[in-house]
């Protein structure tokens, strides 16, 4: 996928979880647009570099922040090394993201809080920094006709319950809310707060669901669409979303799932 590379021309991202998968491909996507980019990662500090490298290799600007998103200290860690290195910030992507499943009845506190750590309050913190540098420094008519732009990276899954993954859902049903919370407050100051809820997307994330054909084949039956999506497909949407292309979009958010939320068991069911 090849963008213009003056749609984010002179604008800094940070994306979190960048070190693979979604968050990998909206990285690199940002910066063939034309934005310097920090690569977050939290334990694959080689597949982060690579990225970084790749980035450079191709004229573009990058560098990978280690980071635990569900840390304060490290969140604002991050953002300060971001802000001494770029200046500023334009575009947070909120990309973070673990699974750890469980039956209801069997799921511990830990794994409770682990996932609702990384997914919802890392989001949390992550925002709230780069709003203050968006608030402090305004906007930069020259860069971008908003103040600052924040992305989640949501789910199908804040609106489809999730046996199994009650952590998982509730995480993503929370980011809905901060994430709208966020915008309304945030919308008068000129700054844009969206989601993109990816559906079925082949990343490590849920490899098992599709590395087999018998696994792909029980997936596709959720895809009106009949094709497992890939990260370009989140990708192209952040890279928009980040732009002035989509300057009167605020507080919603966009589904990038093949159809999967239309309810595909009701096609040929009544
Ligand atoms: P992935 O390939 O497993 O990537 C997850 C990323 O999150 C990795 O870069 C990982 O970094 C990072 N991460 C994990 N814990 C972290 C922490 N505490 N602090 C900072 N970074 C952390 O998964 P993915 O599929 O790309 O998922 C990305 C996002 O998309 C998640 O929010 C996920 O819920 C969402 N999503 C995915 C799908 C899908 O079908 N794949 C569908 C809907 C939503 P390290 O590897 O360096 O530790």
């Amino acid at each position: 996928m090849s963008y213009s590379p003056y749609l984010l021309k002179g604008q800094k991202a940070l994306v979190t979880g960048a070190s693979s998968g979604i968050g990998e491909g909206i990285a690199r996507s940002l910066a063939s647009a034309g934005a310097a980019v920090v690569v977050n990662y939290h334990s694959q500090a080689q597949e982060a570099q690579k990225i970084v490298d790749d980035i450079k290799a191709a004229n573009g600007e990058a560098f990978a922040i280690q980071a635990d998103v569900s840390n304060e200290d490290e969140v604002k860690a991050m953002f300060s090394q971001t802000l001494k290195h770029f200046g500023t910030i334009d575009i947070l992507v909120n990309n973070a993201g673990v699974q750890k499943d469980a039956p209801f009845v069997d799921m511990s506190l830990n794994q409770w809080n682990t996932v609702i750590g990384i997914n919802l309050t890392g989001q949390f913190l992550c925002a709230r920094e780069a709003a203050k540098e968006f608030l402090r420094r305004g906007v930069q008519p020259q860069i971008s006709s908003a103040a600052g732009k924040i992305i989640y990276i949501s789910s199908v899954h804040e609106v489809i319950p999730w046996a199994g993954h009650v952590n998982y859902a509730a995480s993503k049903g929370g980011i809905n809310m901060l994430m709208k919370s966020i915008a309304q407050e945030l919308a008068p100051h000129k700054i844009r707060v969206n989601s993109i809820a990816p559906g079925a997307i082949k990343t490590p994330i849920n490899k098992s669901a599709w590395d087999t054909p018998q696994a792909e084949a029980k997936l596709l039956e959720l895809i009106p669409a009949k094709r497992v999506g890939n990260v370009e497909d989140i990708a192209k949407a952040a890279v928009w979303l980040a732009s002035d292309e989509s300057d009167y979009v605020n507080g919603t958010t966009l589904f990038v799932d093949g159809g999967m939320t239309l309810y595909p068991g009701f096609a040929d069911n009544g």
